[in-house]
């Protein structure tokens, strides 16, 4: 699964220290990894096969043990046996984040799997979901993600400099203690894109890279773009060449890819992620759109609710084959994308492969002293408020902003106040302002804007915004 070229460091801590660590702490992903990179390899029929059977045991559990599917399958006088037989996804009901927040216990399993725990996403649809999660599940994320990221070249133990979001609320010292401990094995360096605000910042990101010489950089596209027209302004260049850029949480545009090619002399890879379920999809050598992760989730794109033609843009409707904690079956993830519709793929996978990702338009945000911010903060600093339930930051001016929230119940003094001196912090001389709303505003488009920046020349489209721990590889 691993490329073939690791440096020493990287192929031991492959191939011996953290398969070793992960059979001592009990967890299934070395035997993932081992059975992936094999399917990886299949035809699509067997893949099939596959995702059918492993769904076949998910829905069984889910009438069993999930409130909502045990009264759907009976108000419809379906069986599990009758779905798998006719392999029709589309017998089975649609779902969102709507539909499960509404009536968040309806969509658990009862009892809970063993050691299952929550997870929040802050969404750039602009509403939170807290869910559950099985370890199991999250083992085969780890391992899939892996696989993907592997694609590009970049694997735990390689030197790896991640330009990406940071802990808004500090993590406790001892669980700050263990991550850097473990970022430390995995030759993993973090640069905050929320800090990356004035071309000093940029500047000093720069010298990061100069210092660490790192193989890969795991960058938001946007981010890559801010060092690259930095890069091309100072005429700075990395001094040895990288093996390769991944990015993830937003949709790499061309002339992004074209940039990063230039300024860091290496391939670029994407990857479609997001936190309900880490690693969906993800480029390989040949460049040709990105594969699904097809042994984890089984992906739909709907036209006008039927499945998408090959090329014809549609809705991306995941089913995660692995949580048993809370099974998201036909789920909505809010982003569009299409087929591609090129026969199999140069690389010799059979894994289906999907085009750009169209996502939610994120803006910049500006400070009167010329900084930017991107809009991924909001979502990600948003998202440990339950009471929150949809929000939108508009900047009317370069010195305020509004925070628009839709609450679920009120909002505890003390959390407003903390939300004001985060924004204060990040934003000086922008004054933000909480507004509580029935709705949010919905763009013309039908989209939901998280933020509407004072200059959306600048809007950035992105898929939900997935953390290091998410999109790559988490903790141990
Ligand atoms: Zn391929």
């Amino acid at each position: 699964m691993y490329p073939a070229d690791l440096p020493p460091y990287a192929r031991l801590y492959c191939h011996l220290l953290q398969p070793v660590f992960e059979r001592l702490r009990g967890k299934i992903t070395p035997r993932v990894e081992k059975t992936i990179s094999r399917t990886q390899w299949l035809g699509p029929e067997a893949l099939q096969d596959m995702q059918w059977r492993e769904l076949a045991v998910l829905l069984a559990w889910a009438v069993d043990r999930v409130d909502f599917y045990r009264q759907w399958f009976a108000d419809n006088r379906l069986t599990v046996e009758q779905v798998v037989a006719q392999r029709d996804l589309s017998l089975l009901p649609l779902v969102d984040k709507q539909t499960i927040t509404a009536q968040p216990s309806r969509f658990l399993a009862d009892p809970l799997p063993a050691g299952s725990y929550p997870k929040t996403t802050g969404g750039t649809l602009g509403q939170p979901l807290s869910f559950m999660l099985n370890p199991e599940s999250d083992h085969w994320r780890q391992a899939v993600s892996r696989r993907g990221y592997a694609w590009a070249g970049v694997a735990p133990g390689r030197r790896q400099l991640h330009v990406w979001s940071s802990d808004l609320i500090p993590l406790p010292r001892a669980a700050q203690f263990k991550r850097a401990v473990h970022r430390m094995l995995l030759r993993q360096h973090y640069v905050s894109y929320y800090r990356m605000l004035s071309p000093q910042d940029t500047d000093r990101a720069l010298r990061r890279i100069d210092r660490l010489r790192p193989d890969n950089l795991v960058i938001y596209p946007s981010a890559a773009e801010v060092l690259c027209t930095r890069a091309r302004q100072t005429g700075w260049r990395p001094r040895r060449p990288l093996v390769s850029v991944l990015t993830g949480a937003e949709t790499l545009f061309d002339h992004q890819r074209e940039m990063i090619q230039e300024v860091f002399g290496c391939p670029v890879f994407e990857t479609y992620g997001s936190r309900e379920f880490m690693l969906m999809a993800a480029e390989c050598p040949a460049h040709q759109g990105m594969h699904v992760s097809a042994e984890n989730l089984m992906m739909e794109i709907l036209a006008d609710g039927r499945p998408a033609e090959p090329g014809e843009l549609g809705e991306v409707v995941v089913t995660d084959l692995h949580n048993f904690a809370q099974p998201f079956i036909r789920y909505r993830v809010g982003d569009t994308s299409a087929w591609l519709d090129q026969g199999p793929c140069a690389c010799g996978r059979s894994l289906p492969r999907i085009t750009k990702v169209e996502g939610k338009v994120v803006d910049m945000i500006v400070t009167p002293d010329g900084r930017r911010l991107t809009g991924h903060f909001f979502p990600h600093l948003l998202k440990d408020f339950p009471a929150v339930e949809r929000y939108q930051i508009e900047q009317d001016r370069e010195d305020h902003i509004i925070i628009r929230l839709k609450l679920r119940h009120d909002l505890a003094d003390e959390d407003s106040r903390l939300i004001l001196d985060k924004f204060r912090q990040t934003l000086p001389g922008v004054e933000p302002e909480i507004e509580v709303v029935d709705e949010v505003k919905i763009a013309p488009t039908g989209k939901v804007r998280i933020t509407i920046g004072l200059d959306n020349q600048h809007g950035m489209t992105g898929p939900d915004i997935a953390g290091p721990g998410d999109a790559g590889q988490g903790e141990a």
